[in-house]
């Protein structure tokens, strides 16, 4: 499925607007939200229309699927930058580290070490954030963080991984990324996205040397609620291109 020009720049046009008028609700500079347009499932004529409508950061979820994608869009879409979104297998680490200069879905030290090591060949520096699963949701990855902050144990697993990934080679964490329960009533996901941004002010606390100002939540049914709390990353896929293929 292909989308026009004009209905894209349309479309875009409406989502900054609502990205601007979250921003305002809750105080913030809306420059401060990045957009991240989802292309997962779309052909590279999508991605190439949504650049030349003037999207830049793309993120997909599938390492077989990005790697076409991205080998053949990289010297057409100069600007472009990609972001991983999607589970990592251990086995895909030294793939994803080549493609993605941004990876939103760490879920585990052995991943990010793994990822530090196949940067640290190439001498590069790679963007990373943890996956966390705050709604408890069964089917969702990331750190299991739904107990939290009563269970403390949780807490304390994850702050020895980011003591750990802060001191890896090649790796920069900037924050956590989580995906909320699926709604049709955003108001319901509020809580989630707090939590999100109450655990990474947690974080911070225990490490105040190390800057982790990212947050990257929110999806086509609920970005301006994740803006009010504090997203600085939206993940948009449908609202901007339309149903996915397959
Ligand atoms: C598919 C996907 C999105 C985009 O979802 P939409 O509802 O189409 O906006 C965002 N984040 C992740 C991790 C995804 O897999």
């Amino acid at each position: 499925m292909s989308v026009s020009l004009g209905l894209l720049t349309e479309r875009i046009q409406q989502v900054q607007e609502r990205i601007s008028d979250a921003a305002a609700r809750a105080g913030r500079d809306p420059a401060d939200v990045q957009l991240v347009t989802v292309t997962k499932t779309h052909g590279i004529e999508v991605v190439e229309s949504a650049y030349l409508a003037g999207l830049r950061h793309f993120g997909e979820n599938r390492v077989e699927e990005a790697e076409g994608k991205i080998t053949a869009l990289s010297d057409r879409l100069p600007e472009s930058t990609w972001h991983m979104i999607g589970h990592i297998q251990s086995r895909k680490t030294a793939q994803v580290a080549s493609l993605f200069p941004w990876v939103h879905s760490v879920d585990r030290f052995k991943i990010a070490r793994r990822l530090s090591d196949a940067v640290a060949e190439t001498g590069g520096m790679l963007n990373i954030m943890l996956e966390v699963n705050i709604s408890g949701e069964a089917s969702k990855y990331g750190y299991h963080l739904a107990g939290w902050p009563e269970e403390q144990a949780s807490f304390q697993a994850l702050l020895e991984d980011v003591r750990g990934i802060t001191s890896l080679p090649g790796i920069r964490l900037h924050g956590l990324m989580t995906m909320a329960p699926f709604t049709d009533e955003p108001e319901t996901v509020r809580p989630v996205f707090r939590r999100l941004r109450q655990l990474r002010d947690a974080l911070q606390e225990r490490l105040p040397a190390y800057p982790l100002p990212h947050l990257s939540m929110g999806m086509s049914s609920d970005f301006e609620v994740a803006i009010e709390e504090g997203a600085t990353i939206v993940r948009l896929g449908t609202i901007l291109l339309g149903p996915r293929n397959g």
